[in-house]
């Protein structure tokens, strides 16, 4: 916090990425940030065994990248708070960052809060977690070359991904709750051109089974009503990300799926308030695009404070 006034320069909501890159930054520009973290500093990105798609870093566990980043950050004067924030609100150039039990008022906040994956909800999905079931096809795609792997969803990103594992693996299932996808009907064509991608389809996934690792799915054809096993070594679910922005809908304006309206440049409906990483409307959720969020915010944010 500014010793003189009380009032912190920046204070960031969220410890993952976008929000430990934005402290870095607005430390580096002279500003006194604090990040405001409910759960694990470090974000979706701590549960990847092994991150190998960040430039400059060939190969580093999920954990580290998101250790070092913190020390990155408090190193620089960055203030960490571990409490669950329940609201924002402007009171006409002070903006106050409610939680639990404090206030925090700042000049600017970043809303960096992330997504969190839908979970299927089945047994064995959390405990399994690490061990064959991911969340990730690109982070974790890699470590299935040469395995039979599942892809549950029909959306966009689960059709990506089965393209994406289709080049390492060697089966891809991709099992759908319904017979139409949802996603984009050109990768669909190009996905039934491959000879070691299968359609499950009008299928759900009712329990995953294995000891140390997934070993195998038992599946539901909700036509036949007929369970049978699937062996696989993985199972990579991708249906649907939830943001958690219902705390800001009154302060700033959420799309149709509840992500923070802003562009590129990081703002938002509401002046001085920016939003960086996966919570905002974007295209491409990973982690070179949250970093590079979390430093267009923080500059964002210097510029206004300073207007
Ligand atoms: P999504 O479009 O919401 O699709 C989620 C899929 O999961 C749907 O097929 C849904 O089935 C299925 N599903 C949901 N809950 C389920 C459950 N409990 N059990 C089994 N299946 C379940 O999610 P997304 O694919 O992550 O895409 C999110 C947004 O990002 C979309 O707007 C998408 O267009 C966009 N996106 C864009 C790109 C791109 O390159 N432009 C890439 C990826 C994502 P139903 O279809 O039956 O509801």
């Amino acid at each position: 916090m500014n010793k003189t006034e009380n009032i912190c320069d920046i204070g960031i909501i969220g410890g993952g990425t976008a929000g430990m890159t934005a402290a870095i930054y607005g430390q580096r520009a002279g500003k006194q940030t604090v990040i405001i973290e409910g759960g694990t500093f470090g974000g979706q990105i701590t549960s990847s065994p092994n991150v190998e798609n960040y430039p400059g870093i060939a190969s580093v566990s999920g954990s580290e990248f998101s250790m070092n980043l913190l020390d990155q950050a408090t190193k620089l004067g960055a203030e960490t708070v571990m409490e669950q924030v329940t609201g924002i609100r402007d009171e006409g150039g002070v903006k106050v960052i409610e939680t639990t039990g404090k206030e925090y008022p700042c000049r600017s906040i970043i809303l960096a809060t992330g997504v969190t994956h839908r979970h299927l909800g089945v047994p064995n999905e959390e405990r399994l977690t690490g061990a064959g079931v991911s969340y990730c096809a690109t982070c974790d795609g890699m470590f299935f070359r040469g395995k039979d792997v599942a892809v549950v969803g029909g959306g966009s990103t689960a059709l990506q991904d089965a393209e994406f594992l289709s080049n390492y693996c060697n089966k891809v299932y991709l099992i759908h709750r319904r017979d139409e996808f949802r996603g984009e009907d050109s990768i669909v064509k190009r996905l039934e051109g491959k000879e070691n991608v299968e359609f499950v389809l009008s299928t759900t996934v009712k329990e995953i089974i294995g000891d140390a690792a997934v070993e195998r799915l038992i599946l539901n054809n909700k036509k036949t009503m007929k369970e049978y096993k699937l062996d696989v070594s993985g199972v990579f679910i991708a249906v649907g990300q939830i943001p958690q922005n219902e705390i800001f809908a009154d302060v700033v304006k959420l799309d149709g799926n509840g992500f923070i309206l802003a562009a590129e440049d990081c703002v938002t409906s509401h002046p001085g308030i920016f939003a960086a990483g996966d919570c905002r409307t974007k295209e491409v959720r990973q982690l070179t695009t949250a970093a590079a969020d979390g430093a267009v915010a923080a500059l964002a944010a210097c510029k206004y404070i300073a207007e």
